[in-house]
């Protein structure tokens, strides 16, 4: 990435706790105007890596610039960085008006500029002439969006968003990323959105960063990661995977030979780096599995065991002898609990990763941690 178009750059950002490790080795460049989201469990360092861009928490080692200025020591007020969190924090006895105009009363912006910014602002997230309620009058996705008013109406180069969808329920918050995404297009200010909801974060985000126990694991475009998890951890997160042990046969780049025990030889593509003779996780999504009569040439047979009807899609788990396989159909054709049936899928639905290591060095930290 070119550095002016560079909004934020991370290098090497460390943050222990003791001797628990929150953030390891972490490095990213966010360009200018990218919607960028951070995903990953509870606990995977998401929310630390956000407090430290906003200045609120210090890396133990590691480096964070801003447009190329170097952001440690800088106070967060100091920083060009604002933040919306999940808790709206207005001021109850403010109006919406003054609430949004908090910051640039602190500025000492002249009174007729503050008025028009606030209008437009509050035009912008959708809630023209409420400037004179107070928070209390207002829902709760009308109050986000005046804490998004509150922190877009200072014009910060970065804007970074804490669950900011959170509290809200499932009917809201959807509609709120779609006005979230109009107005990050709108302002073309960079925004960095931490959430535990992968859904959201792939409607909304140019691009993703996939966090586990610490580690940044994958940084690419929703599609990608999706179609290319860089692990078993990011495959699975990402919504649901089937994985099938296999045995590495011949390499050639990022093109695998492998054996899987019942099915026979497959070639697939997969994750760079991965040894000939080793073993390796063949990842097969659910939606590219197709069901059919047992016996018929197909990848494996098996049973049903479990069928859910959700409108569109028909979901069945499919107990084989290689463990049980979640399949998702279009519903078009029907099979019921128990009946016996083949699966079958494409070989270019496979995707090989590395087998998923049994601990990382940070899960053995956190648990001599709790221990
Ligand atoms: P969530 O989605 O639940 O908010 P997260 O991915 O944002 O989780 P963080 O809040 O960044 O996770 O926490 C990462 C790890 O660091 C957790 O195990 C947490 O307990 C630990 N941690 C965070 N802050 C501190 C602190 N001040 N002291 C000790 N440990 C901390």
């Amino acid at each position: 990435m070119n550095d002016s178009k560079c909004a934020i750059s991370l290098r090497e950002v460390n943050r222990t706790f003791d001797d628990f490790v929150a953030v390891r080795d972490l490095s990213l460049n966010i360009a200018d105007g990218e919607f960028f989201s951070l995903i990953g469990p509870s606990g995977c360092g998401k929310t630390t890596t956000l407090r430290m861009l906003a200045g609120l928490d210090s890396p133990t080692s590691g480096s964070i610039e801003v447009h190329g200025k170097d952001m440690v020591g800088v106070p967060p007020y100091r920083r060009p960085i604002n933040t919306v969190f999940q808790n709206y924090a207005l001021f109850p006895h403010l109006t919406v008006g003054e609430n949004v105009a908090f910051g640039l009363r602190e500025r000492k912006t002249e009174r007729r500029e503050m008025a028009r910014r606030v209008g437009e602002i509050l035009e912008l997230v959708h809630l023209p002439g409420k400037e004179k309620r107070r928070p209390r009058e207002l829902s709760g996705g009308q109050q986000q969006r005046v804490a998004l008013a509150r922190a877009l109406v200072l014009k910060p180069e970065v804007l970074l968003l804490d669950e900011p969808l959170g509290a809200l329920d499932l009917k809201l918050r959807r509609s709120m990323q779609g006005l979230m995404k109009e107005i990050q297009r709108e302002v073309g200010i960079t925004f960095v959105y931490v959430t535990h909801d992968q859904e959201e974060a792939f409607s909304m985000s140019s691009r993703i960063g996939i966090m586990n126990r610490g580690i940044l694991e994958q940084v690419d475009t929703p599609q990608a990661v999706y179609r290319r998890p860089a692990s078993a951890f990011v495959a699975d997160f990402v919504g649901a995977s089937n994985h099938v042990t296999v045995e590495v046969l011949s390499v050639a780049g990022t093109r695998y030979r492998v054996a899987a025990p019942t099915i026979g030889t497959v070639d697939c593509d997969g994750v760079d780096g991965i040894a000939s003779g080793s073993t390796a996780a063949m990842v097969v999504r659910p939606e590219l599995i197709s069901i059919v009569d047992s016996g018929t040439g197909a990848s494996l047979s098996g049973t049903i065991r479990d069928v859910s009807y959700n409108g569109p899609t028909v979901d069945y788990l499919v107990e084989t002898g290689l463990g049980t396989f979640a399949i998702k159909t279009d519903g078009q054709r029907l099979a019921s609990i128990d009946s016996s049936v083949g699966i079958t899928w494409p070989a270019s639905a496979c995707w090989l990763v590395p087998m998923p290591s049994e601990l990382s060095a940070n899960e053995t930290s956190e648990e001599a941690t709790s221990a």
